[in-house]
């Protein structure tokens, strides 16, 4: 096959692996630069051109999306459906995750576990608002934060107050949860391919953090998951349209609670963790589904 990779360096440890594993397979990997990809739009015969070159002949493209890309890297995979290439994942799928209230909004519908979670656009409702998530402490996000960046624990209600009001002053939107104390700084990210868990960590924030993300400085380490989790993780992706998804889990006591579903999961944790070829599972699973023209959407909706 040929396989496009939308990344934004081909020196990423993720980026490279996905290259590696499709050679090794015997496929052709390109790698484009998302933000150097442009389109023609006006044509029936939609295209992508790259570097003064018309790309052409694609059976599949792997999105590695950066959250700071979403809005021209879907648009950019948009014109890849359009023409007919499958995506790992689609764009409308992608979308969707990025925006954490909307995610768990359709989440939600679905009856997956979440955190308790509430959203206001007026000061005015600030103090209901706090009150209908169980009061302080508290977790405050900016919508479409990454890598624990825009992530805060407010410990009382006056800190939860002033911290909510300052977002809003900055015409910031943001969400407000329920602070699950009893998972102890820890998550668990399950690597979703498909519609099976291939691969799951245990990410633990460092001493004084209750954030776990790699990047605030978590470490991560091998974990078993339950059953429930293991269905929970699958459903969350599912829900979401996503083909590779890696879902992250809270272990709260009333089971577990799905706090984001992200759309471009990295490599370099998970590999390392678990020592599984997780890049070679992705290009198995193109090689499976990767039809022309099987795009769910094609680029609509
Ligand atoms: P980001 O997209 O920036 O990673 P997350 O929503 O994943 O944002 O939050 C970052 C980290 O903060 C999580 O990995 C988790 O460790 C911690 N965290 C987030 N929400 C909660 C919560 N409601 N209760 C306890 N810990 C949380
Ligand atoms: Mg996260």
């Amino acid at each position: 096959m040929k396989i496009a990779v939308l990344s934004r360096n081909p020196r990423l440890y993720s980026t490279r692996r996905l290259v590696e594993a499709g050679q090794q397979r015997g496929h052709e990997m390109v790698v484009i630069d998302t933000l150097r990809a442009y389109m023609n739009i006006a044509s029936h015969k939609p295209q992508i051109h790259y570097r003064g070159q018309a790309m052409e002949g694609f059976e599949a493209v792997i999105p590695r999306i950066g959250a700071s890309v979403t809005f021209y890297g879907c648009a950019v995979l948009r014109q890849f459906e359009m023409m007919g290439v499958y995506p790992l994942n689609e764009s409308v799928a992608i979308s969707r995750s990025r925006d954490k209230l909307r995610a768990l909004q359709l989440l939600s519908r679905k009856g997956i576990g979440l955190p308790v979670t509430g959203f206001a656009h007026s000061p005015d409702d600030i103090p209901d608002l706090i009150q209908m998530v169980g009061g302080a402490p508290l977790v405050i996000k900016v919508l479409e934060g990454t890598q624990g960046m825009g992530v805060v624990l407010a410990e009382t209600h006056k800190a939860a107050e002033s911290v909510i009001e300052a977002f809003l002053g900055l015409k910031q939107d943001i969400m407000v949860q329920e602070y699950i104390q009893e998972a102890g700084g820890a998550d668990i990210r399950c690597f979703v391919v498909g519609d099976k868990v291939i691969a799951a960590m245990k990410r633990q924030a460092k001493a004084g953090e209750f954030r776990s993300n790699l990047h605030r400085g978590g470490s991560a380490s091998l974990i078993k998951i339950t059953p429930e989790e293991r269905m929970t993780a699958v459903r969350a992706a599912r829900v979401m349209g996503l083909n590779v998804a890696g879902v992250d889990i809270l272990r709260s006591n009333h089971g577990p609670l799905v706090m984001e579903v992200n759309s471009s999961p990295g490599l370099e944790g998970i590999e390392t963790t678990t020592g599984k070829d997780v890049a070679g599972m992705i290009i198995q699973y193109l090689e499976k589904n990767a039809e022309p023209g099987q795009t769910r959407t094609k680029g609509r909706g």
